[in-house]
């Protein structure tokens, strides 16, 4: 089987590698959108998703990118002039805290460092003293930063907090860790879910799936935010006849079905498990090459892993020449953090060879460059 494009290990958090299998489902001949082939291709792979969301929650699927859905999410839950609580660790929930300004939400606004987790204390002290916060906008997995929140003790926290009738929603950015991660969304009761596929799903770009729960549509009917594209209602009325309102992607559906159907094969507990084990190999290869990892350790995530440029080299320097004489595609940081570290992504489609690959060609990196 071929391991991947010839040459070259392209370990960015997203878009990521895809198996053959996936690449040869693109190729796909075209089908009607309309047609049974189609509504079958559709509902299978809904199917499929779901049991890696650990729902029974409608779940859609937008031709997207993550970003849309985080949008989709605002739009249809609130309204403008809402007070939500904006939780951010990071750039991707700076974003979402973003979306909802443009919205004109009312976003009370909890900002850690680069790198740390949020505090559940914290969080259920917030919704305690303001019993207005109607939605609860938080990242699972901080892609910036290689740190997740811990999703567990923030809802126990918040459900601790607020009294039962007017618990406030969970819009919850799982963009790079849903279906590589152990988010079991109607276990924790978490409304509206969404992630894309070019990230861990072994999938290209172009789809970006969002589950919505029952108190999700209660708060939809109180909404009135403007929407079209993203409407869920209008989604939903499609999707439960196994059908999008617009064109879908059809290739990358084609390519998302195929991904699944390799997933599901290893199962879903073992694929959870199979990430989790990754990245704690991926953390140890690091450190024992003398690698120093980047943020709260405790919190780290299974998908994606940063570190810091080794100390007296640019990050410019570090990584082109990874690029260049190993074949090695790595990202740096973003925000504040841009220049400091490196993120290895360890997603979708990925093995031990390839991790040992990446510390390899890094290590020798900082050899070649005489640090
Ligand atoms: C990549 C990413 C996004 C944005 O997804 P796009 O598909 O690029 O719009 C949002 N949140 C997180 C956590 C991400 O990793």
């Amino acid at each position: 089987m071929i391991k991947r494009m010839p040459g070259i290990n392209l370990r960015i958090p997203g878009p990521t590698p895809l198996p053959p299998d996936v690449i040869s489902a693109l190729t796909t001949p075209m089908i009607s959108h309309r047609g049974p082939e189609y509504i079958a291709l559709h509902t299978e792979t809904i199917a499929m998703a779901k049991q890696f969301f650990q729902t029974n929650n409608d779940l859609f699927m937008f031709t997207s990118s993550g970003t849309g859905t985080m949008e989709a999410a605002i739009v249809n839950m609130l309204s403008p002039g809402d007070t939500i609580l904006g939780v951010s660790i990071g750039l991707f929930g700076d974003r979402a805290i973003e979306v909802a300004k443009a919205y004109e939400m009312n976003v009370i606004e909890l900002r850690y460092p680069m790198g740390q987790s949020s505090d559940p204390i914290e969080i259920g002290k917030i919704i305690r003293e303001h019993p207005e916060i109607k939605a609860i906008l938080i990242t699972h997995n901080e892609t910036s930063t290689g740190v997740t929140n811990d999703l567990r003790s923030i809802v126990a926290e918040v459900n601790k907090n607020a009294p039962d009738k007017d618990q406030p929603i969970f819009l919850v950015d799982a963009v790079s860790s849903m279906g590589n991660m152990d988010i079991p969304v109607d276990e924790l009761g978490l409304d509206v879910v969404y992630t894309s596929t070019q990230k861990a799903w072994m999938s290209p770009p172009g789809l970006a799936l969002v589950s919505v729960s029952e108190r999700a549509w209660f708060s939809y009917n109180f909404s009135s935010c403007r929407k079209y594209y993203f409407d869920f209602a209008k989604m939903k009325k499609y999707n439960d006849k196994g059908q999008t309102p617009e064109t879908p992607a059809v290739s990358a559906i084609f390519a998302l079905n195929a991904a699944l159907k390799s997933m599901t094969k290893r199962g879903v507990k073992e694929t959870f498990t199979y990430y989790k084990d990754l990245a704690a190999y991926t953390r140890s290869q690091l450190t024992n090459n003398g690698f120093v990892l980047f943020g709260d350790q405790s919190h780290a995530s299974n998908t994606v892993s940063a570190c810091m440029i080794p100390e007296g080299l640019e990050d410019k320097a570090f990584r082109g020449h990874i690029k260049k004489r190993y074949n090695v595609i790595l990202s740096g940081g973003g925000g504040e953090m841009a220049g400091k570290i490196v993120r290895v992504a360890h997603m979708g489609w990925v093995t031990r060879d390839d991790i040992d690959e990446v510390v390899l060609a890094m290590a020798n990196t900082r050899r070649d460059l005489g640090k």
